[in-house]
């Protein structure tokens, strides 16, 4: 029987039970990794379970996702929605058995949303955290996903988002942002030196090849380099390719790293390999004098502490730290680079608007004018007093907006707003 895997099996009980689709590779990964434990800390029973699914049923969610960021034909198919719920359906029954009335079950995004019918069923209290969406009103793409999901959605009891228009309509809603951990690897404070060794370490800066990440490059990048830096799933949304192009627009001694997971890590993302070829296409096709100032980082998570170390290291090292997304739920990897008092050029989107204060905090550009992107860029390359200023206060909002003890404050409010045996 296919069955969910428990990353921490909770105890007892009353239990908080989170539900996703992968336990490494991306935000919501990222995020269960520094909330659990602090809601273990703080005296919560708290567990995470993580589902399993094959190719089509991944490949399906894909489109969810896409879906309710209002990309792609506003379609679902009933053959694609059927293997769904099969998928889900033993999964269901097999948590449905570990909880009951007094617990709490936090399904994360489309991926287990089908999981709520069971487990209302078995009396427990159903929270859907939806961490996508779009803020444009009425768009054809989520109205889909809600149609389509009538069912699961009437067994959510509140439905949790990082910005209040991700909602669907007819459910009760709790906003709740992001948090990230300040002392995890990903973040804990690194002086230069270690962030120069785990560089070398990697490959970047030593060119030699490396157990911690795979690096494609011409030649290693000099130690003293000025560098731009966006650290990614290879998702079609973050545009890694359209962040290369920004190379031709920025000063001949920049180096351009785009970091990212091994696609092959991440199995509810299938589509990180298109992603990444395309990546290598545009860098081969590159004049040699531009290619050699490209540097691809692939992160392994078979050493999930070292990467994360890699990645602060990366976020550590960068002048300036670009997100160029096409669309964006919030973007964790904001808040990391901001918490670490780098300036940051981001797409004016979604929950990148929600972090970013544009010209005091970051600057937000429209991330399809590849030449705005560029300027921006270039803009804070030339004045270290704005890069300065800025990153010092990005660092001080996203201390004070997105501490993790703040989130499991919000989950214990959005838990007790929902009476035992709540009726839906
Ligand atoms: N990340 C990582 N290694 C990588 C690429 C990304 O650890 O090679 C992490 C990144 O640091 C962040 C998370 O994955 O914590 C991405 O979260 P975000 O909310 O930015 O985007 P998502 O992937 O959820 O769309």
């Amino acid at each position: 029987m296919v069955k969910p895997a428990w990353v921490r099996e909770p105890g007892p009980g009353p239990r908080l039970v989170h539900v996703n689709a992968t336990a490494t590779g991306g935000g919501v990964a990222e995020l269960l990794h520094g909330l659990v434990p602090a809601q273990l800390a703080a005296g919560i029973d708290a567990g995470w379970a993580v589902i399993a699914g094959d190719d089509g049923f991944f490949a399906f969610t894909k489109s969810l996702h896409h879906l309710l960021h209002d990309r792609g034909a506003p379609r679902i198919s009933t053959a694609d929605l059927d293997h769904y719920r099969e998928v889900l359906a033993p999964q269901a029954q097999w948590l449905a058995a570990r909880v009951g009335p007094g617990d709490t079950v936090v399904l994360h995004d489309p991926q287990v949303l089908g999981l709520a019918p069971a487990l209302a069923g078995a009396g427990a209290r159903v929270v859907w955290h939806c961490h996508i969406g779009t803020d444009a009103a009425g768009a054809a793409g989520p109205e889909v996903v809600w149609r389509a999901f009538s069912a699961e959605l009437s067994s959510v009891d509140v439905v949790v988002t990082a910005l209040a228009e991700y909602a669907p309509p007819g459910r009760p809603v709790a906003v709740c942002a992001p948090a990230f951990d300040p002392k995890a690897a990903k973040n804990r404070p690194m002086c230069g030196v270690e962030t120069g060794e785990l560089l070398a370490e990697a490959g970047l800066t030593a060119g030699t090849a490396s157990e911690l990440a795979a690096v494609e490059q011409d030649a290693p990048m000099p130690v003293g380099a000025r560098m731009v830096l966006q650290v990614s799933r290879w998702d079609p949304l973050k545009d890694m390719p359209g962040v290369l192009r920004l190379l031709p627009g920025l000063p001949g001694d920049v180096h351009l790293v785009l970091a990212g997971n091994d696609p092959e890590e991440i199995p509810d993302d299938p589509e990180g390999l298109a992603v990444l070829a395309e990546v290598r296409r545009l860098r081969a096709e590159l004049p040699a004098s531009l290619r050699r100032r490209v540097h691809l980082v692939r992160t392994s998570q078979r050493d999930a502490e070292r990467a994360a170390l890699l990645i602060n290291a990366l976020q550590r090292r960068a002048d300036v730290v670009v997100q160029k997304s096409l669309a964006e739920g919030f973007g964790l990897t904001v808040t990391e680079a901001m918490a670490k008092g780098r300036p940051v050029v981001a797409g004016r989107v979604g929950g990148l608007c929600a972090q970013i204060e544009h010209g005091r905090t970051g600057l937000l550009v429209d991330p399809v004018d590849t030449a705005a992107v560029a300027a921006a860029v270039c803009g804070l390359l030339s004045c270290l007093r704005d890069r300065e200023r800025m990153g010092a206060a990005a660092a001080a909002a996203a201390a004070a907006t997105y501490p993790m003890d703040r989130l499991v404050a919000d989950y214990r409010a959005v838990a007790a707003r929902i009476p035992e045996g709540a009726s839906r």
